[in-house]
């Protein structure tokens, strides 16, 4: 409940349902529901799930909230948001976003051609904002300018000095007055991962002197008319209220002076940074965040006001780029775990054999004395005899079945301890961690590097919990391993109950039944930014709109990449891999290796793979 935002729960039958609330109804809909539904229809694990109506919710909120606090306030202008498109490129989503949308003019922010081309053949309300980001050339910025043609607000925002001369020129050849935007690099700093996007250092935005030289250069083209926008950003994900307040009175101050030096301003964009809670914990730390929607929209607006108002300048449309949190609810990863390593000993002996070695003798007496008050004695001789055994073994003067007996009585002393920790009054520091050193990996069939980049490449926290049986204690500690072979594609760090920690606690695997988990909060940037590591490839995805009586509708499936996909994106052709198959089958049974019927069969089951699923099937 602390990271769902009211959009998750658990139901009485110990089901995660979405909850939502659909025109006045209250509407509960077990994910599992959807998991089997899409099974039937032959979309299966690994998948990804996109709520349409998160989506909706999640607009409809950042613009009320935006409406209220102006309202509120008595400010004299409204809010215009815009997506930026980087943050979740997929059709789907940004149809959904630009048509639910269009009641609130919620634009698009485009950081390259591509994205800008997405904007407008997308956007049909030419009262939304489409914002221009990132280095503008020629091509960029005539694309802009057709844009302008057809009556979009569409601002070139200046990220660099050397894109004005293109824009002047592009603008007076194709006749038509740009609306031009200066993003600024302002000296407030955030906290947060993102902290260097602000700054002095930061590698966008204008300083104050080249500022200067843009609104001399726009005045002499006789342009300063068309600048009418101040944009900076100060990083994504800002855990800080106090930053963003600071951050937007600094940005006040340079709005004033750009209006005093004869700019028409009459846009401010906020940029991103409106941050999600991936840990529910409500702190300033960087997965978290000290404030809510309200009190985000509340500050910004009465920072604006009250700057603004102390100059009697007029109040700005207020434009904010919220990517993350306006996405990262709508999608959630589903996978099912294949199979779990527990670190558990496999056999304890009665008693030992009287010849055996003598380090065994050592490692069952500490194991048979272990008592609370214990503890690290029995701890440490359970580590000095079993790296004698490691020492013998290595050199050959003890076989594999004793080095076995002593790695089962050290993880037996190991587990033992553990579960005797609670009753020890001080714990001895090197134990602390004992419940991470013994946590079962559980292997997840996904691959971290496609669908959750992040976790791997900042070690981001995204919640993660079992789907179903949450009526039933989770016994056990884990992490989750994925399934490419490298050593980094693992979850080791989770959100539980507004903590993060190093271990999850989930339920034991059931005979053959399958254990589902979800991550959520993954709809920013994991799709986009996911990679091709070990050839996995995108997953099912499948997109549902629910409906007031709790009814749901299959809107959008889209099937994973196959083998032949993933191999066609690093240049090997389908076709071509199947006749050099061919070949060395042949050659196969040229030499007499196989024969001929071996050989239909093998490229029968060479070429089902190439249109196969990349991740495990059952
Ligand atoms: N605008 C700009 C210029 C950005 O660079 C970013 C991301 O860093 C965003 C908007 C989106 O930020 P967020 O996802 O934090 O809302």
């Amino acid at each position: 409940r602390e990271w769902s935002a009211g959009y998750f729960d658990v139901n009485q039958d110990g089901l995660v349902n979405c909850n939502l609330s659909i025109d006045g109804n209250k509407v509960e809909v077990p994910l599992l529901d959807i998991v089997q539904g899409s099974r039937e229809r032959g979309m299966d694990m690994p998948m990804l799930l996109r709520i349409e109506n998160l989506l909706d919710e999640r607009i409809g909120k950042l613009n009320q909230a935006f409406a209220h606090a102006i309202d509120k306030t008595g400010y004299q202008n409204h809010y215009r948001g815009v997506f930026p498109i980087k943050v979740n490129q997929q059709c789907h989503v940004i149809e959904e976003i630009a048509n639910f949308g269009e009641k609130y003019h919620h634009g698009l922010e485009a950081g390259s051609k591509a994205e800008l081309m997405i904007a407008i053949s997308t956007l049909e309300d030419t009262q939304a904002c489409i914002i221009c980001n990132g280095y503008k050339d020629e091509e960029f910025i005539t694309l802009g300018l057709h844009a302008r043609q057809l009556g979009y607000q569409c601002f070139f925002v200046l990220e660099t000095p050397a894109e004005l001369p293109i824009i002047i020129k592009r603008s007076q050849e194709m006749g038509i007055r740009p609306l031009i935007g200066v993003r600024l690099k302002l000296s407030s700093k955030v906290d947060g991962y993102w902290k260097d996007d602000s700054g002095d250092r930061s590698i966008f935005g204008l300083s104050t002197s080249q500022l200067v030289d843009v609104i001399d250069d726009l005045r002499r083209a006789d342009m300063l008319d068309c600048l009418q926008l101040l944009h900076f950003h100060l990083g994504s994900q800002i855990p800080n209220i106090r930053n963003i307040r600071t951050g937007v009175l600094e940005a006040c101050r340079y709005y004033i002076d750009i209006v005093q030096e004869g700019a028409p301003l009459g846009y401010i964009d906020l940029g991103g940074g409106l941050a999600v809670d991936y840990e529910g914990a409500r702190t300033n730390d960087t997965h978290s965040m000290n404030y809510s929607l309200d009190e985000y929209c509340i500050d910004i607006v009465e920072a604006i006001k009250e700057t603004l108002d102390s100059a009697d300048v007029a109040h700005p449309v207020i434009v904010s780029e919220s990517g993350r949190a306006t996405v990262a609810y709508s999608s959630v990863l589903l996978f099912n775990i294949l199979d779990v390593n527990r670190f558990e000993p496999k056999f304890i002996p009665e008693s030992l054999d009287p010849e055996c070695d003598e380090n065994l003798v050592g490692l069952e007496a500490a194991y048979k004395s272990l008592k609370p008050r214990n503890v690290q004695e029995c701890y440490n001789d359970a580590i000095y005899y079993r790296e004698q055994v490691r020492t013998l073994f290595a050199r050959g003067l003890v076989n594999l079945r004793t080095l076995a007996q002593a790695e089962d009585f050290y993880l037996a002393i190991l587990n033992r301890i553990k579960a005797l920790l609670p009753q020890v009054k001080r714990i001895p520091q090197e134990l602390e961690s004992l419940s991470e050193q013994l946590a079962d990996i559980y292997y997840g069939n996904i691959s971290i590097f496609q669908s959750l980049p992040d976790a791997w490449a900042i070690d981001q926290i995204f919640p993660i919990m079992p789907i179903h049986r949450l009526n039933e204690a989770p016994v056990r500690d884990a992490i989750i391993a994925d399934q490419t072979c490298d050593c980094d594609g693992k979850i080791n760090k989770f959100a539980v109950n507004g903590n993060t920690q190093n271990t999850l606690p989930l339920h034991p695997l059931s005979g053959d039944d399958e254990y589902f988990l979800g991550a959520f909060l993954v709809g920013a940037y994991q799709e986009t930014l996911g990679d091709l590591h070990n050839l996995f490839g995108d997953t099912n995805v499948v997109s549902v709109r629910i409906h007031a009586d709790g009814s749901f509708d299959y809107v959008d499936e889209i099937e994973g990449d196959t083998i032949g996909d993933v191999l066609s994106y690093v240049e090997y052709y389908p076709k071509q891999i199947m006749d050099n198959f061919r070949r060395n089958a042949e050659r196969g049974v040229r030499s007499g290796l196989i024969n001929a019927a071996q050989r239909r069969q093998m490229m029968s089951d060479f070429n089902a793979s190439l249109s196969g699923y990349t991740y495990y099937e059952k």
